[in-house]
């Protein structure tokens, strides 16, 4: 029934049901039961849904969305961080950086594009990069003031085009916004789920008026979870000017971690020693290669030589800057600490509905994949979670 509905439907130039991908920064997993009722919550007992999605280390937007995109872990992809350093091309990465150089394999877009799906995309780290030396045939530079609900009209145009792209990715980063300023517990927190909601049951809407509906999969994911932290305490700032201050090293600090660059392999053991054991920073330091296998952070030119990490709910303040912004709430911690998950849930003509355990956002990139009925590049997700969301 599915095949006659796109043949009569939907002259796509891949033959399948579209695909609309969509990330809400920073939606921890257990937000969802304080969604208002609506569009929006009730995919997740109506579609298929995971516990909750894995986020990989450190538990942050950028590598996230980029593992997200490539079915990659950062040792693959080369996004570590939002900021780390390379020590061949001797740079930074910062999150503004759109040189090709730093982003690593395939992200879904161009797999799609490559196999002959159109890709539209409307924000989300990465789309704005000639990655392979290609862009999606639409793509926005990132612009945080481009008002949400124009984001979604967009998407609601592009799907309803005559030939419309089997491919929409877009990105909302409100609730990461709300959960860093005021706490995950915040009611700015409800306020940005009541509008997230609006923007979902917009979207449904405007499908549905332009006779769509029926021919869209809507996958929506997170990157990461949110959690409440302590004032950073008065002893942090000497993270960086006491121990890490020699000028000879590269130190990149981002509210919950550091990554540091330019130690010998015995002095790596050695700074972290003398950091684990300076309880009044509340970090905890591991030489690179003492990571265990829940990291794969392990690119060569990239990985820091020691990484350190702010212990669960506290922040790292090196007191060059005061962080209104990061005030409430923060992400990065390890990914064994549930608050930092987030979402996954699809509806849709070709989804199976049901409750999945959690999986990894490196899982993500097969689905789309299959939803879009195109061949994957290599990546290091599961295969068996496409074939536990996809009908076909
Ligand atoms: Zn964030």
């Amino acid at each position: 029934m599915g095949v006659l509905t796109l043949v009569v439907s939907a002259p796509l130039m891949f033959g399948g049901t579209r695909t609309i991908l969509i990330s809400f920064d920073g939606f921890r997993h257990d937000y969802v039961g304080r969604l208002p009722d609506g569009v929006f919550k009730s995919m997740f007992s109506t579609g298929c849904r995971a516990q909750s999605l894995i986020p990989v280390n450190p538990t942050k937007t950028f590598p996230n969305h980029w593992s997200l995109a490539t079915g990659l872990y950062p040792e693959h992809h080369g996004i570590l961080d939002n900021r780390f350093y390379d020590r061949a091309l001797v740079d930074t990465f910062a999150m503004s950086s759109t040189e090709s150089a730093w982003w690593l394999g395939e992200p879904v877009w161009n797999t799609a594009e490559r196999r002959g799906v159109m890709a539209y995309t409307y924000y989300w780290p990465g789309s704005n990069v000639a990655v392979q030396g290609m862009h999606p045939t639409r793509w926005f530079p990132y612009s945080g003031s481009r008002k949400y609900a124009d984001r979604i009209d967009s998407v609601i145009a592009w799907s309803a085009m005559p030939q419309p792209p089997g491919l929409i990715v877009t990105y909302f980063e409100l609730l990461d916004d709300a959960g860093h300023r005021h706490g995950p517990q915040s009611a700015q927190v409800d306020t940005a789920l009541i509008t997230a909601e609006a923007l979902i049951a917009r979207l449904v809407q405007g499908l549905r008026a332009h006779d769509v509906l029926d021919s869209v999969n809507i996958v929506i994911v997170s990157d990461h979870g949110m959690t409440a932290t302590e004032p950073p305490s008065p002893d942090q700032h000497r993270v960086q000017s006491a121990l890490f201050g020699d000028s000879s090293l590269v130190v990149l600090v981002s509210h919950t971690n550091v990554f540091v660059y330019g130690l010998q392999p015995d002095q790596a053991d050695a700074v972290a020693e003398r950091v684990n054991a300076d309880a009044a920073l509340k970090i905890r330091a591991t030489p690179s290669k003492r990571l265990d296998s829940s990291w794969h952070i392990n690119h060569a030119a990239r990985v820091p030589d020691l990484y350190a990490e702010a212990l669960f709910g506290s922040t790292i303040d090196t007191g060059k800057r005061p962080l209104p912004q990061h005030a409430g709430g923060n992400h990065g911690y390890h990914n064994s600490n549930v608050d930092m998950h987030g979402i996954f849930v699809a509806t849709g003509p070709d989804i199976k509905p049901g409750l999945l355990p959690s999986f990894s956002v490196v899982d993500v990139y097969n689905v789309i994949c299959s939803l879009l009925r195109i061949e994957p590049a290599l990546n290091d997700g599961n295969p068996e979670i496409a074939r536990r969301v996809v009908r076909h």
